[in-house]
């Protein structure tokens, strides 16, 4: 007898998510993460004393698109979500507004502050909205070849998919610019569209403005207590199913006999047998552990990319003071911090050049607006994501250039809240090199490999095992972050992939 139905090579969201549903379905579930405890890019920790840090991602948008939270029962089993409303503010530094989730507020507010923003925005949702709620549907399901028509065809209202389509493939810079002619207004939903990796200039990126109606529909939320509520409630999830998880158990190897899968073996030597194993590792991982002759060289030639951003968290004595904006609105949600459109394209020039950006746009995070277990009474969490950040530098490395980047990001947002640096009481910097080294996101790229077209849908992480399935390894699964529909707090790629290792590995299915 196997020890496992399945083994889980590490603990990421979505990997636990994998881990859940198998659990729930009846299977001998056995999770193993390298690191001291669950989550990956999803987990928290006190790590200046009092203030509460992320690791990872902080953000909860696209996993409420999905039946996750319901489904698993994550609420009995600790998750509590906190609503984070206005979702978020943008600003120049000189006039702040704000996206909140009520969708009539934000246009009443936009028209305003800026004559015929708001009516444009409008505009924007009501021509959009088929399209994010088509590409979430398609987010929750295992890619298929048809996927961009089906995304053409639903979004399209009737409108003729002939001219449908080219709006769909233009680069998102020029979708804000059909809609959006204050750049004040404009900046910010571009920035907010970078996010995702790809640069506002780059052909086939709309998407990623264009989904932008869906953080409307869902919200943004905080799991109580840091991102980590999220994974803690799915370990509880799993171990109330009889599942076993173990951390500071890093997998060295996937043991692999005539083209079956049979288990792992823990860099301490020990081994666990299994009739199926699931990698949610990056990728890279997955293939390092297996033996040479089962890794194609698709496997090898994935795009990783070169970095794209790293983040200053620190702990602050005071609450977050902004120059010009109403308090405490402006600490609760993304701040979407960027002067022009400008300030984005020189940063990636300079990344491209293989330089640090200068002067970064920022994201902003003070969540201990919305949860006070996060920090002290009277002090904030401070978190600032900057872009663009390259993992192979042109010049030095990160060990001789992160004390020049930390400052460039705090010089650009004391240009929103002057002051901030006299607060601080404690600070990590993760640049794109720690990500590599501490959260194994290869060349520091949270998304796992780079969100263009040629590498979403069937594509990720090659068309060959888009399907969550190794090719030539019977019982070898993939989840997380290099598969569809990639990086992000969603699960829904865990969610996909169990519904495959639950339909193989059991005889009632997935129900
Ligand atoms: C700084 C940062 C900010 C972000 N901000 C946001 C945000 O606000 N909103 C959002 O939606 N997304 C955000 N993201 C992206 C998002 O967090 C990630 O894309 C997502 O969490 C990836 O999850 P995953 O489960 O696919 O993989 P991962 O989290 O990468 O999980 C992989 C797991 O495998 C483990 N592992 C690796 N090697 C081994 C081994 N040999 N044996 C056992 N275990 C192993 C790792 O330790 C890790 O726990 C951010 C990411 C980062 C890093």
């Amino acid at each position: 007898m196997p020890d496992y139905d399945l083994i889980v090579m590490g603990a990421g969201h979505n990997a636990l998510v994998t881990a859940a549903y198998a659990a729930r379905a009846g299977l001998k579930v056995g999770v193993f993460e390298r690191r001291h405890l669950v989550g990956g890019a999803v987990s928290t920790e006190e790590l200046v004393p009092g203030y509460r840090f992320d690791y990872g991602g902080s953000a909860h948008i696209l996993i409420r698109m999905t039946p996750i939270v319901r489904e698993l029962e994550l609420t009995r089993h600790g998750l509590h979500y906190l609503e984070v409303d206005p979702m978020f503010h943008c600003s120049d530094g000189e006039t702040p507004w704000f996206i909140h989730r009520d969708p009539a507020r934000t246009i009443r507010e936009l028209e305003e502050k800026f004559p015929g923003q708001g009516d444009a925005y409008g505009r924007f949702l009501d021509d959009w909205t088929p399209f994010a709620r088509a590409v979430a549907d398609l987010f929750n399901s295992a890619p298929g070849p048809l996927d961009l028509g089906k995304m053409v065809m639903r979004s399209g209202q009737g409108k003729d998919w002939n001219e449908q389509l080219p709006r769909i493939l233009r680069p998102y810079g020029d979708v804000a610019r059909e809609y959006f002619t204050d750049e004040r207004v404009r900046a910010p939903l571009v920035w907010m569209a970078a996010q995702s990796g790809p640069p506002p200039s780059d052909p086939l990126s709309a998407p990623f403005l264009l989904w932008h109606p869906l953080y409307h529909e869902g919200g943004v939320a905080r799991p109580k207590g840091g991102s980590g509520g999220l994974t803690k409630a799915l370990r509880r999830a799993i171990e109330a199913e009889g599942g076993e998880v173990f951390t500071d158990a890093p997998v060295k190897e996937i043991l692999v006999r005539d083209g079956q899968a049979q288990g792992i073996r823990l860099e301490n030597g020990e081994t666990y047998t299994a009739r199926a194993v699931v990698s949610g590792t990056h990728v890279l991982t997955t293939a390092a552990a297996l033996p040479d002759e089962y890794v194609p060289a698709a496997a090898k030639n994935v795009r990783v990319g070169n970095g794209f951003g790293m983040i200053l968290r620190l702990a602050l004595s005071e609450k977050v003071k902004y120059r010009h904006h109403t308090e405490p609105d402006s600490r609760v949600g993304l701040g979407l911090l960027v002067k022009n459109e400008r300030q984005i394209m020189q940063g990636y020039g300079e990344y491209l050049a293989g330089q640090p950006t200068t002067d970064p746009p920022l994201v902003a995070m003070s969540f201990s607006a919305v949860d006070d277990s996060l920090a002290p009474p009277q002090g904030d969490v401070l978190w600032l994501w900057a872009q663009y950040y390259p993992f192979e530098l042109a010049s030095g490395s990160w060990e001789t250039r992160t004390a020049e980047a930390r400052e460039n990001i705090l010089r650009a947002f004391e240009h929103y809240a002057p002051g901030t640096r006299d607060t601080i009481v404690g600070e990590l910097v993760q640049t794109p090199q720690w990500l590599h080294d501490h959260l194994g996101l290869h060349r520091g790229n949270v998304m796992h490999l780079e969100m263009s077209f040629d590498q979403m849908f069937s594509f990720r992480p090659w068309m060959k095992a888009s399907q969550y399935r190794w090719p030539g390894i019977r019982g070898l699964y993939l989840t997380g972050a290099s598969t569809h529909p990639g990086g992000g707090i969603m699960g829904a790629s865990g969610r996909n992939a169990a519904r495959v290792i639950v339909k193989d590995l059991t005889r009632r299915g997935w129900r």
